[in-house]
């Protein structure tokens, strides 16, 4: 079995959710580069009790390794370090190298706030150059050492902030005692698909066929989840399983092959970007606000093919700004095709672009009706040599969802549209 590992998370401020935690799922990341099962991730807040009882729990499950994110700062409710130590039996020593370097940024800081006592603020810091006796100290990116307790399991003590804990994780690495405790690593590959326009449902049932006809389908890890509309099917493999998997890509793309899209975990959005070279995009949103305008200059480069976009939200902006005559709007509504396809003519005149996507829709809680329910959604695309697809779509959810999924439709009937699929959008 791979080297396991765990990580407690530690804060308040991360527990309560005021700072979302980003130490956990980077660090996450970079143990599934190295191979390391990763068992749990636990959060806490700065209460020295409930940090011991996430040691303890972890410590009971068998892991190899625990890391801990948070709570080496200098003041009092920065208490990891000594948890750590009590947890592991050591006691807490004075490094005095440690101290001289804390010392010597602290001194360097205090030059910028010369209100501050020093001497008394350099008392505090010294606090943070205690270390549990044995272990290894990790010199402070900012102003805090984190630390390496080696044992069974070793604990990598390592600060909040992710700017400071970043760096320091790659020190970290370097230290022999981390090294033993990955040692039973595998290596696994990942590889990602994405599909659009298959229901969860379709692929849980492709799945259990693939468990009766893929051989060593047990060998793959798979995970499916949806996200912003699209599924997203993970699978972590050891090398010597790869004709399992090459078997369920195989009956992937035999059962869904129109709905896959990325088979490299690209991204709709690099896409999209990729199909726009050499072409210029305008956008015109009503209910998505500028969400898709947002979306595809959000990669860097953008400028190279983004024109512009009009949010015309009220039926007033949308005759003014993009031309669409308000008899269109009285006869079929806002949220109509006649009228997605006069506000992409109007973007594509606007901009003089080549390329242009309209949205309008009812993003709700209110606004709908009988034949436009709230989730109802518009969307045209317009070419310069003529090519037209509009649709309109029922989109599930809150009006946040709606807004959202409407960005991802635009996306992919554009990745459709310019991948000369036109036919095919659905
Ligand atoms: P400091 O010396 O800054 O006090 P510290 O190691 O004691 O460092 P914390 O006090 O736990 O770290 O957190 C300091 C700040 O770092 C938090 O207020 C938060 O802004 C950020 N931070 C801490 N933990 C996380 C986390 N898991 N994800 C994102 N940001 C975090
Ligand atoms: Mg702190």
């Amino acid at each position: 079995m791979s080297a396991r590992a765990g990580i407690v998370v530690t804060g308040t401020e991360v527990l309560t959710g005021r700072v979302q935690d980003l130490n956990g799922p980077w660090l996450a990341d970079r143990l599934l580069e190295l191979g390391v099962e990763l068992a749990h991730i636990t959060i806490c807040g700065d209460r020295p009790e409930d940090i011991e009882a996430q040691l303890r729990f972890l410590a009971d499950e068998g892991v190899d390794l625990i890391i801990t994110s948070g709570g080496l700062g200098p003041t009092a409710d920065d208490m990891t370090v000594a948890t750590v130590a009590k947890f592991a039996g050591r006691e807490l020593v004075l490094d005095a190298r440690l101290e001289a370097m804390i010392n010597d940024i602290v001194t360097r800081l205090m030059a910028r706030f010369p209100n501050v006592d020093a001497d008394a603020v350099r008392a505090s810091n010294r606090k943070q150059a205690l270390i549990p006796e044995g272990a290894h100290p990790l010199d402070p990116v900012g102003t805090a050492p984190g630390v390496v307790v080696p044992g069974s399991p070793t604990i990598v003590v390592l600060p909040g902030p992710p700017r400071e804990l970043q760096p320091m994780w790659h020190t970290a690495l370097q230290d022999p005692a981390l090294q033993e405790a990955i040692a039973g690593r595998t290596t696994y590959r990942q590889e990602t698909v994405r599909m659009f326009g298959l229901p969860e449902s379709g692929l849980a049932d492709t799945l259990r066929d693939a468990e009766q006809t893929v051989a060593g389908f047990d060998r793959l890890e798979i995970t499916t989840c949806l996200r912003r509309g699209e599924l997203e099917i993970v699978t972590r493999y050891e090398p010597d399983a790869a004709d399992s998997y090459a078997a369920l890509l195989a009956l992937l793309r035999e059962r869904h092959g129109r709905e896959i899209f990325s088979e490299d975990g690209s991204l709709v959005d690099e896409q999209v970007a990729r199909l726009l070279t050499g072409r210029r995009i305008a956008t015109a949103e009503s209910c998505t606000g500028g969400l898709l305008s947002a979306r595809l200059t959000d990669l860097p480069g953008a400028s190279a093919y983004v024109a512009g976009g009009v949010v015309a939200y009220s039926n007033e902006a949308k005759a003014e700004l993009l031309g669409v005559d308000p008899d269109l709007i009285a006869t079929h509504g806002a949220v109509s095709e006649p009228v997605a396809e006069a506000m992409a003519d109007g973007a594509l005149r606007h901009f003089g672009a080549d390329t242009a996507i309209a949205i309008t829709g009812i993003a709700g809680p209110g606004g709908g009706s009988e034949q436009k329910p709230v989730g109802t959604v518009c969307f045209s695309l317009k070419l310069a040599d003529g090519i037209t697809v509009t649709r309109t779509m029922r989109l599930p959810g809150g009006r946040s969802d709606v807004r959202e999924r409407s960005t991802t439709v635009a996306m992919h009937l554009l990745r459709r549209a310019l991948t000369g699929d036109a036919a095919a959008i659905g």
